[in-house]
């Protein structure tokens, strides 16, 4: 990977969004993406330099990578800075759109760098909201499905308001996306922001990380088979988790960060087809015909217990829906993990 090298599948899947994206509303925008080296953010960040917008890619390198965004460093339209955005920054070129992405996402980072997320969702977004503000630029947040906790309301709607355990160790993560929110709303209302809240359910797809405390559950099932090693499930399986492939949920962030009528909105993105963890360790050891065993492990503590969004909303409003299929979102993600691996 790296290098003027752009993956197959990747590139196939920013075509796919190019034809479902009406990138002419991108053209020729000033775009700020924090955390533009991520795993959504690279993604979305290839989208709108292939859109010819002018693409500012923040990053400081604390879960994204630079081979995610290697490729683009010689575009004339493409500028990378390393920054921690929870530092100020200021920008002489003009910013119409802020995209903040920035964020450690996966659970085990949430043990390792409570302090780190808690900054980049507080700090982060104050000083992300301030260079919108400065700019009159209009700005998306991507929070999360965690803001609603261990949901008694299932499929979630955005109206539901969470069951979060505020000194649990998924806090620093939920609590501090819900500070996110909060500080969307206090720009909007206090500085007349043109504001939009995503809140994303589980993504997978190719540059998702593995490895170590980075890996979320897909990724790790997929390597885990694909070297036959053991299937490690937390509990009994039986938990579920809705699971959007990548080029689904970077469609919907660009529908609505330009969409004209999501002007303060905030909307779940995410895939509604809900599924337990036992089925899915069985589905991907089935795609990769590995031969790992299942391995039954403690549950995390406030692991919620199901996921499903109510996607109804962003249908509605952004004209949006979900295409890929679990099982063709998979194969493309295990194919791509193989290539990587040669
Ligand atoms: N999980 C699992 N085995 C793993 C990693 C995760 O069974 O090796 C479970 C985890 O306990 C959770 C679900 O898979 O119930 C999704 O985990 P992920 O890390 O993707 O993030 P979450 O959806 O919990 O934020």
């Amino acid at each position: 990977m790296g290098g003027d090298f752009m993956d197959g599948i990747i590139k196939q899947g920013i075509e796919e969004i190019k034809r479902e994206f009406d990138t002419e509303v991108a053209e020729g925008k000033n775009i700020l993406v924090t955390g533009g080296a991520g795993f959504l953010g690279s993604w979305i960040c290839d989208v709108l330099v292939e859109s010819k917008a002018n693409v500012i890619c923040l990053d400081n390198f604390s879960s994204g990578l630079k081979e995610n965004i290697s490729h683009l460093l010689g575009r004339k339209n493409f500028k990378f800075v390393q920054h921690d955005i929870t530092q100020p920054i200021f920008f002489n070129e003009e910013i119409d759109i802020v995209m903040h992405l920035a964020s450690r996402a996966s659970p085990f980072e949430f043990e390792k760098y409570p302090i780190q997320i808690l900054k980049a969702n507080t700090l982060g977004i104050w000083v992300a909201l301030g260079i919108a503000k400065k700019h009159e630029a209009k700005f998306l947040y991507t929070s999360t499905s965690e803001i609603y906790g261990d949901a008694k309301e299932i499929p979630t709607t955005e109206e539901y308001r969470g069951n979060v355990n505020p000194i649990g160790p998924r806090s620093c993560y939920d609590e501090a996306k819900r500070c996110g929110e909060s500080y969307v709303i206090a720009y909007r209302m206090q500085h007349g922001l043109d504001t939009r809240i995503a809140r994303i359910f589980n993504t997978y797809g190719p540059r998702m990380r593995a490895e170590g405390i980075y890996g979320r559950v897909v990724p790790r099932f997929v390597e885990q088979a694909l070297s036959n090693k053991p299937i490690t499930i937390f509990g009994d399986g039986t938990q579920t988790r809705s699971f959007c492939y990548v080029t689904d949920q970077v469609e919907g962030l660009l529908k609505l960060a330009f969409s004209e009528r999501a002007e303060g909105e905030v909307v779940n993105i995410g895939n509604d087809r809900e599924i337990t963890i036992l089925e899915l360790a069985k589905l991907i050891k089935e795609l990769t015909k590995s031969s790992s065993e299942i391995e039954f492990h403690p549950l995390p503590k406030d692991d919620p217990m199901r996921r499903k969004p109510d996607i109804s909303k962003a249908k509605k409003l952004l004209g949006w829906k979900p295409e890929v299929e679990l099982e063709e979102g998979l194969r493309m993600m295990i194919e791509w993990f193989k290539e990587k691996e040669r």
